[in-house]
């Protein structure tokens, strides 16, 4: 069985009473709550029972390792926009230059300019930003990257840190 507080694997589960939830927990957390006979925490046990910001610092940790499992992983990447080579030819010819005019401007062959505009060549980052200044154009664009995590267990937990604030 899963400890329904730490996520731990463990033989040993014992049911406990905690904030007037009941949970399967491993022997390392029974602990932290009373008994099903509700005299307290476990007579035999370490002692002195955790104090509330210790159960507290435990349940946030386990909501934390849970939530890395749910939650998307999002990662955003600046990325060349697709249509860059009309981009740019577009912006070039709003302006009436030439390919070898806009090429002087920006310190390239015409050919570069050629190559970019018929989407054969990719722009250096130096190349973009000089584009983008002399044309006054976007060349890139924020593109995010939506990595699903691991599937969640169709196990449905309680969650413990609502039950803590709900007090
Ligand atoms: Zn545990």
């Amino acid at each position: 069985m899963i400890c329904e507080m730490c996520g731990k694997e463990s033989d040993y589960i014992r049911t406990i009473f905690l904030e007037g939830a009941q949970l399967k927990v491993c022997k390392e957390c029974s602990r932290f709550g009373e008994g099903p006979e509700g005299k307290g925490p476990s007579k035999k046990g370490k002692g002195v029972a955790p104090s509330r910001a210790v159960v507290e610092e435990r349940l946030q940790a386990r909501e934390r390792r849970m939530r890395s499992r749910d939650v998307f992983k999002e990662e955003t990447v600046i990325d060349l926009v697709p249509d860059y080579n009309k981009v740019i030819r577009e912006a070039r010819m709003a302006r009436n230059l030439k390919q070898d005019e806009l090429a002087s401007k920006v310190n390239e062959k015409s050919s570069v300019i050629a190559q970019l505009e018929n989407g054969s060549m990719r722009p250096s980052d130096q190349m973009i930003k000089k584009l983008e200044k002399e044309l006054n154009i976007k060349l890139t664009e924020k593109v995010a990257l939506v990595k699903p995590a691991s599937t969640k267990s169709s196990r449905d937990v309680l969650t413990l840190g609502d039950l803590i604030k709900k007090k």
